[in-house]
């Protein structure tokens, strides 16, 4: 099974996964053009799309990408049923795509309706995870992430996280503001400034790197606490929340 992120829009990522018969599925097409001339040049036979959540910067180019390949089957929420979508998919479905079972885990906050799509080691968890941060929270389901995140960080360390949007450095800009003396922030931020200087790609994503360098993953840290002066009393929730709320106005990138 190979992977690809493509780079769209202003800071989003695609992904196509395929098979060495290159039959593929695509998360999450924001734009079409560049996925189509992505499968063209890779010589790829695509037979599904799987959408997460219905902000049409995952969406909209599915209408495009149908129309060129009437035979693909689209995947997606409730909340996305109108978007050109064949079969709704809730949590605890399991699909058959690519000779492999994908699981469908519901993972709200970011919207209401958000899923996210595991075909082990593949987490595809559109706006809900980001490397070194989470979505921005809609409609005040702050309760609803923060389960999402736990969620997440139960799955198996060597998860690979497919994250729908490209803010690491901005994420880990915040996460040193917040933890200054941080060696793995000050060392993964390293890391990926010296990769994206070199253009390289910064994936793969890893739950068990992101449990070290996502503060919205270390809420129940003690230190953590420490550094943002919370009383004993705040539990990892209310953090989570403070953390988030701060993140809205820090640096004003829309996540
Ligand atoms: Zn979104």
């Amino acid at each position: 099974m190979m992977l690809i992120n493509i780079c769209a829009l202003k800071d989003n990522y695609i992904w196509i996964l395929y098979t060495r018969n290159n039959s593929c599925i695509i998360v999450d097409p924001g734009i079409s053009e560049i996925v189509i001339n992505k499968i063209i040049q890779k010589k790829l036979c695509p037979k599904a799309i799987l959408l997460t959540h219905e902000h049409q910067d995952h969406t909209d180019g599915v209408k495009i990408i149908l129309e060129k390949y009437p035979e693909i089957v689209v995947f997606g929420p409730e909340e996305i049923k109108n978007c050109h979508v064949h079969q709704i998919v809730k949590a605890g479905d399991t699909i058959r795509l690519l000779n492999n079972n994908i699981d469908i885990f519901s993972t709200p906050g970011h919207t209401l309706g958000h899923i996210s799509y595991y075909l082990k080691p593949y987490l595809f968890c559109g706006d809900t995870i980001f490397s070194s941060g989470c979505g921005r929270v809609f409609q005040n389901n702050y309760l609803y992430m923060y389960n999402s995140i736990q969620l997440i960080k139960s799955f198996p360390n060597q998860t690979i996280l497919c994250c729908a949007h490209e803010y690491t450095l901005a994420n880990l800009i915040f996460a040193m503001h917040i933890l200054p003396k941080d060696r793995n922030l000050i060392k993964y931020y390293k890391k990926i400034k010296k990769k994206i200087f070199l253009k390289k790609n910064i994936f793969p994503c890893y739950l068990y790197n992101e449990k070290k360098v996502n503060i919205f993953m270390r809420t129940d840290e003690f230190y953590l606490k420490k550094w943002i002066n919370f009383k004993k009393n705040k539990n990892s929730f209310e953090i989570f929340c403070y953390l988030r709320k701060y993140k809205d106005f820090f640096g004003a990138k829309r996540d």
